[in-house]
């Protein structure tokens, strides 16, 4: 299990240090912004979607680890997928951050992501965890407010 953990610690500071995805993108059709007063983490998600498809995603924004490393892992697992399937992932993954202690992480078919399932014992970073994705989701439904975790 401590292998496990130095894994995930492993692929979280990687993403930290050379986040990917992290720009802007010329001609996006839609962003968000968000912002965890708790920990200070900011993030925009730019998004291009064509169609029903979300042909590719990018953020900029300063944080911690967990949100900067979590918002990398999002785009990766986001680009190129369908409405419906990005909603899915978006479902999997907040099941796995926000899950109750003691049950298992249904993490099987969410690849690299399953490197946040530690989260949920921390509460507090279950927000840093979680923001790319809601602003992702504000994004893709184009609300104009800004994201907040509180
Ligand atoms: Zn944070």
């Amino acid at each position: 299990m401590s292998e496990l953990r130095d894994l995930y610690q492993e692929v979280i500071l990687d993403h930290y240090r050379k986040p990917r995805n992290f720009r802007e993108i010329d001609g996006a059709t839609q962003k968000a912004n968000g912002f965890n007063p708790l920990c200070g983490d900011r993030v925009t998600v730019f998004l291009l979607v064509e169609g029903d498809r979300v042909a590719d995603v990018a953020f900029k924004g300063i944080g911690c680890a967990i949100s900067t490393a979590s918002a990398s892992l999002m785009t990766e697992a986001l680009k190129g997928k369908t409405r419906a399937e990005a909603e899915a992932i978006f479902e999997r993954f907040h099941d796995l951050v926000t899950g109750p202690l003691g049950t298992p992480a249904e993490s099987a078919d969410l690849g690299k992501l399953a490197v946040f399932s530690g989260v949920r014992e921390f509460p507090a970073r279950v927000k840093c965890a979680t923001l790319a994705w809601h602003t992702f989701r504000a994004a893709l439904e184009k609300k104009e407010a800004p994201v907040s975790t509180e």
